[in-house]
C-alpha cells in the first residue's frame, strides 16, 4: 500500500484530475491517499490532493481537517492500523468546507471539536461540516492530550476566516493548512487569499520554533525553509507585478503584463508547480489588489 501510494502522490502532485479519472476504472489503479510517518506518532495523511495531520497519543488520537466524509473513513481504517486508540481530538485549521468536512466518523466516537472562533462564526452551514464543540479566541491556545501537546496560533487576516497554524513543541513540527504550499504558485486567482495580510502572516509564522512543516497540500512535509520561500515568492511577485505595469503602461493588458512578469520570474519560480498555467491568474490577484485594495 505504501509503495503504491507514493507512486499516487507524484501523479496527484502532477495532475490531480488524471487520478479522478483513471482510479474508478483501473484495478491496478494508484491508491487516492496515503499515510506518511513525518516523525514518531505524526503522520500526514493526503486524500487525493489535500492533506492532514494525525498524531497518535497515549491517551488517544489527535486528527487535523478531515478534509470530507469519504477521506475521513480512509483516514479512520489508516490510524486503526496504527493504535487501537480512540480518536478524542479534532481541530479545523480555518472555515473551508475543503478542508473541515467530514468530521462525524470522529464525533460519533466521542472525539470532540475545537475551531477558532472567527472561523466557527464564518462557517457556512454544511451538512457535512460537524459545528465545533468549542472554540478559542485571541492569538494562542493550548491544547494537551495525553504526552501531547498542540499549540494553536491565530495567525491572522492571510486566508479565509480565523486560520491556525498547529506546533507540536516536542517535534518541532508546524502543521500549516493553504498559507504554505511548497515549491507551486500561489492557487490560482488566490481565493479568499488577502495577499499582503499573507504576506504578514507568513512572517509571523517565520518567528515561530520549528524545523519541519506538514502542508495541507503538496508533499507529506518540507522543511522550515518553505515558509520562507513562500513569502519571498509573494513579495517577488508583488514588486514584479508593480514593475511589469509600469512597463506595460495599460493596467488591463494582462497578457502583455503575465509576460513580463514570467521573464522576471522564471529564473527564481521557473521549476515551481503550475508556474505556466497560473501565472496570469495570480498576475490578476495582484493587479486587483493593487487597484482596488481587495
Ligand atoms: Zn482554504
Amino acid at each position: 500500500m505504501h509503495a503504491v501510494g507514493k507512486f499516487a502522490a507524484s501523479v496527484a502532485g502532477a495532475a490531480a484530475g488524471l487520478v479522478f479519472m483513471i482510479a474508478p476504472g483501473l484495478a491496478q489503479a494508484p491508491a487516492q491517499f496515503e499515510m506518511t510517518k513525518v516523525a514518531d506518532n505524526v503522520y500526514s495523511f493526503r486524500f487525493f490532493v489535500h492533506r492532514n495531520m494525525v498524531v497518535v497519543t497515549n491517551d488517544g488520537v489527535i486528527v487535523t481537517d478531515p478534509i470530507n466524509p469519504v477521506a475521513a473513513g480512509q483516514m479512520m481504517a489508516e490510524i486503526e492500523r496504527l493504535t487501537d486508540k480512540p480518536v478524542k481530538l479534532v481541530i479545523y485549521s480555518h472555515n473551508h468546507w475543503d478542508h473541515i468536512s467530514g468530521a462525524k466518523i470522529f464525533k460519533d466516537q466521542g472525539a470532540k471539536v475545537i475551531q477558532h472562533a472567527l472561523a466557527a462564526k464564518d462557517t457556512r452551514p454544511s451538512p457535512n461540516v460537524v459545528p465545533a464543540d468549542e472554540t478559542f479566541s485571541g492569538d494562542k491556545h493550548v491544547v494537551t492530550l495525553g504526552d501531547q501537546t498542540v499549540e494553536l496560533i491565530h495567525v491572522g487576516p492571510s486566508h479565509g476566516s480565523g486560520m491556525v497554524v498547529m506546533r507540536l513543541p516536542k517535534q518541532r513540527i508546524l502543521h500549516t493548512i493553504d498559507v504554505v504550499t511548497p515549491g507551486r504558485v500561489a492557487f490560482r486567482n488566490m481565493p479568499d487569499f488577502y495577499p499582503q495580510d499573507w504576506i504578514k502572516a507568513l512572517r509571523k509564522i517565520e518567528q515561530l520554533e520549528y524545523d519541519t512543516v506538514i502542508p495541507g497540500h503538496g508533499p507529506a512535509s518540507a522543511p522550515k525553509t518553505a515558509v520562507v520561500a513562500q513569502r519571498e515568492y509573494l513579495e517577488d511577485l508583488t514588486k514584479a507585478v508593480s514593475t511589469a505595469v509600469k512597463t506595460v503602461g495599460n493596467p488591463f493588458a494582462f497578457d502583455k503584463i503575465t509576460e513580463v512578469v514570467k521573464t522576471d520570474l522564471r529564473p527564481k519560480y521557473g521549476q515551481w508547480g503550475e508556474f505556466d498555467n497560473w501565472m496570469i491568474l495570480n498576475v490578476d490577484r495582484i493587479t486587483l489588489e493593487q487597484r482596488i485594495g481587495w
